[in-house]
């Protein structure tokens, strides 16, 4: 991309994921101009500057104004806390600007479906943080066409004091219910969920079973209070196992295949319909940058005036289902609580 084509961009929240975003963005000087770094904690915002040699803006305004100086288009990426996410994001769009923010996209599908209605009317470019879409090992296995009829998800990871505003759901489940909604297309119809809490009222441990119109179930589980870091993808199919490792970024697959004496397998399944070769593959995945990839993405569709890789209506959907699951979550946890009462 030429140096004139680069997007102006400002960056707003360098907490944790914030400050990996700054390297990034750095990593992306061919696409990304930095124009400037702001969050309400001026040291932090100082510090980047400072390790980057970016402008650090005292207010959300002052960074709209050196963004407007420069001219449209320009964009904002926003890496603050989810509770802050709907606020700051309704702001960026009425500055005019294009907005990448972090999952899950705001606290309630309201809020989604009002940014969907401004961005829409103002014809600016919204993209969601769900970073595992650009996982290497998921992206190789997608390409090569998933056909899932039943998937098992696993995102457990160790205690971390940040992010406990939200639910489980909401924090972690929502990267897999969002990859989930990525595979299958069709309705769910269905959603059994139970959560249980341990560091305080917010559910900490969390499994749903959705059942989709076509057939597919869903079984996805996800924990912040686990003893070490998973996050797995299995994915069932008609012919194939798919193994995805979504932190190790490795995949296996297993495929049946018609019997070939020619061509034998590792070995053969006797099924009903005679036996079957077992084939083993383990797919070769090139290394990438998921956090690095997706900004690029979206710095791509608001050059190109195309619809982002994760838009706000897959935001608001995976935020949909997670909503659907918390209501089904407290409707049992509130039948538990009646029946330990005695009242069932
Ligand atoms: P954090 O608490 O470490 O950092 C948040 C930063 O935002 C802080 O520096 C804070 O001062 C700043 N901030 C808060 N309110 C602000 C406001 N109104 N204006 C400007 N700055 C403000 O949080 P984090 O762990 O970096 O998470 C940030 C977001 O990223 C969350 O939405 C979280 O869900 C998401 N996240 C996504 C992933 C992922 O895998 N995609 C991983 C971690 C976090």
């Amino acid at each position: 991309m030429a140096h004139q084509a680069r997007l102006a961009l400002g960056l707003i929240g360098v907490g944790h994921l914030g400050r990996i975003h700054a390297k990034c963005l750095a990593e992306l000087a061919d696409v990304i101009e930095v124009m400037g770094v702001f969050d309400e904690d001026s040291a932090a915002a100082k510090r980047v500057g400072a390790e980057y040699g970016w402008p650090a803006l005292a207010t959300a305004a002052a960074l709209y104004e050196v963004l407007a100086r420069r001219g449209a288009p320009y964009a904002v990426d926003i890496v603050t806390p989810t509770t802050t996410h709907f606020v700051l994001a309704k702001a960026a769009l009425a500055a005019g600007a294009h907005v990448f923010v972090e999952k899950p996209v705001t606290v309630t599908s309201a809020e989604a479906r009002e940014l969907e209605s401004l961005a829409g009317a103002a014809g600016l470019t919204v993209q969601v943080g769900h970073v595992e879409r650009f996982n290497p090992a998921f992206r190789t296995l997608q390409t090569a066409g998933l056909r899932p009829v039943f998937i098992e998800a696993h995102r457990l990871a160790q205690f971390n004091p940040r992010a406990l505003d939200v639910s489980v759901v909401l924090d972690l489940m929502i990267h897999d219910l969002d990859l989930v909604l990525a595979l299958v297309d069709s309705k769910v119809i269905q959603v059994s969920a139970s959560g249980v809490g341990v560091t305080g009222e917010s559910v900490d441990i969390a499994n749903a079973r959705l059942d989709f119109a076509n057939g597919t179930t869903a079984n996805l589980t996800a924990s912040r209070i686990s003893l070490k870091n998973m996050r797995k993808l299995r994915l069932f199919e008609r012919d194939a196992y798919v193994g995805i490792d979504l932190l190790d970024k490795t995949a296996e697959i297993v495929r049946l295949s018609d019997h070939d004496p020619s061509a034998p397998g590792v070995f053969q399944l006797p099924t009903q319909e005679g036996l079957r070769e077992v084939t083993l593959e383990n797919p070769i995945i090139a290394p990438a940058n998921a956090i690095v990839e997706e900004l690029r993405a979206f710095a791509v569709s608001v050059r190109e005036g195309r619809a982002a890789a994760v838009t706000l209506q897959d935001g608001r959907r995976a935020l949909e289902l997670a909503e659907r699951i918390i209501t089904d979550m407290a409707e049992r946890n509130a039948r538990r609580a009646v029946s330990a009462q005695g009242g069932l």
